[in-house]
């Protein structure tokens, strides 16, 4: 090997070490920094107003992609939702490796948010759920369909999510990445979708829009349930109907949030 060569490839290889130490590969990830308060109380705000919906409860999460750092998430540790504070929300790599946990434990699936971040770039929130509502639509041959205009973000389909396709015979939690990855491209390019016998999950631009889209999924499959009952055809919600509709939520979906949060806040204050 020319000798030139050869310091070039020591060079290389002093680099690579002095960059990576030996153990350097498994410490946590470097953070993003703070995000500013506002952001964090919306965060926070919006776990409980979930919880207040009836969409989690002791279990399912909520997270946003950092404002700075499209690299990194922010979420609860592993807690149930309607308690969590500022001081509970941690950051994450989007191989769903905490930042600085300090000891606290993480959501066993954190892997949905993770693997969702990297295959959508256009999604800023994630809430996970096993709200009851839904739950029949996705073990049942009965496609989750837009029934009334607030449900119309479901158009024009709800992809279901089969774990046994992902993970064989599995304990039904997507706890790793390689199923969290499964999930991401069943969901696609829509806004939700159905986990088989398990929940959903539901994604969007901002927190307000997210916590919209729970909330309305959950509330559409429950007025679609009543329908489907009442026997005979249903009448769905066509796909230009649905488009139109969504520019108008856009506009309004503020105001249901602004109330949600209110009463959160009022809930949240010293007494
Ligand atoms: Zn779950």
């Amino acid at each position: 090997m020319p000798k030139r060569v050869a310091a070039r490839l020591f060079l290389t290889a002093a680099l690579i070490f002095a960059i990576h130490p030996a153990g350097a590969q498994t410490a946590a990830p470097a953070s993003a920094g703070a995000i500013a308060p506002a952001l964090m109380q919306d965060l926070v705000v919006a776990n409980r107003v979930l919880t207040d919906l009836n969409v989690i409860d002791g279990f399912g999460h909520v997270s946003m992609r950092h404002p700075t750092d499209p690299n990194r998430y922010l979420m609860g540790r592993s807690l149930a939702p309607a308690l969590v504070t500022a001081d509970d929300i941690l950051e994450y790599d989007l191989d769903s490796n905490p930042v600085d946990a300090k000891g606290r434990a993480s959501f066993l699936e954190r892997f949905i948010h993770g693997e969702i971040y990297k295959a959508r770039p256009d999604v800023k929130a994630i809430v996970h759920t096993h709200s009851a509502g839904i739950i029949p639509f996705s073990v049942s041959s009965a496609p989750l369909r837009p029934v009334f205009h607030l449900g119309a973000f479901l158009a024009p389909d709800v992809p279901v999510f089969e774990i046994r396709d992902a993970a064989g015979v599995s304990n039904m939690l997507v706890s790793t990445p390689q199923i969290g990855k499964a999930l991401a491209a069943k969901l696609g390019d829509r806004n939700v979708a159905l986990m088989r016998g398990h929940g959903s999950v539901v994604v969007a631009a901002t927190i307000p829009m997210v916590v919209f889209r729970a909330h309305y999924s959950n509330v559409n499959a429950q007025l679609q349930s009543q329908a489907l009952a009442l026997g005979g055809p249903v009448n769905y919600m066509q796909s230009d109907e649905s488009e139109k509709t969504l520019a108008v939520i856009d506009q309004i979906h503020g105001r249901a949030w602004d109330l949600w949060k209110r009463a959160v806040l009022e809930k949240m204050a010293p007494k």
